[in-house]
């Protein structure tokens, strides 16, 4: 599904908000500052409209049943209350069916589920979904540990606090002795 990307209403947007805040947004720091804002915005919200199993859907037949494992994927993205980053790590963990899927794959479906305003439980739940429905996989296992820039800069104002969510899907998610070891696995969620 194509999306499109309305730049010139964003920097109309962008500038009025300067505007409100008191700002002179003639002032040759803030010229272009629309601009740019429209033009980060463009990738900063790419996710939008396009669906992570899109990218999960090359997966290959490798007849692979033991545990993958990819840790500590790096990832940013927009806290959708307040339109601030929240950024950190991502650690999946499956038990294929057969299935497995290029490990590039997986990252990029992190991307698209990343660039569009997000929460962090939802982001951890869908990357999951995606992954047990798009890999027919056994068991997932998702954990995320990120920094919320509305935490750090505002409000509580306690740079560095650590959120930590976790999904499990299919046999993890049955058996407490495999969620245990899965979860130690991935580096636990605290
Ligand atoms: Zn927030």
């Amino acid at each position: 599904m194509h999306i499109e990307h309305d730049t010139p209403s964003i920097e109309a947007a962008v500038a009025d908000i300067l505007a409100a805040i008191g700002e002179d947004v003639e002032r040759p720091g803030l010229q272009q500052t629309p601009r740019r804002v429209a033009e980060m915005y463009r990738e900063l919200f790419s996710g939008i409209g396009q669906d992570p199993a899109e990218h999960l859907a090359v997966a290959f037949d490798e007849g692979h049943y033991d545990l993958v494992v990819l840790k500590d994927i790096p990832f940013y993205s927009m806290c959708e209350h307040h339109l601030v980053p929240f950024f950190g790590a991502a650690s999946v963990a499956y038990l294929p069916s057969g299935r497995v899927a290029g490990l590039d794959k997986i990252v990029r479906a992190l991307e698209v589920l990343a660039k569009r305003p997000q929460l962090q439980e939802r982001l951890t739940a869908q990357l999951a979904d995606a992954l047990y429905t798009a890999l027919a996989a056994q068991g997932v296992a998702v954990i995320i540990k990120a920094e919320h820039l509305c935490m750090s800069m505002r409000g509580v104002r306690k740079p560095g606090i650590q959120v930590a969510t976790s999904a499990l899907r299919g046999t993890f998610s049955q058996e407490s002795s495999i969620q245990r070891e899965i979860l130690a696995q991935l580096g636990g969620i605290v």
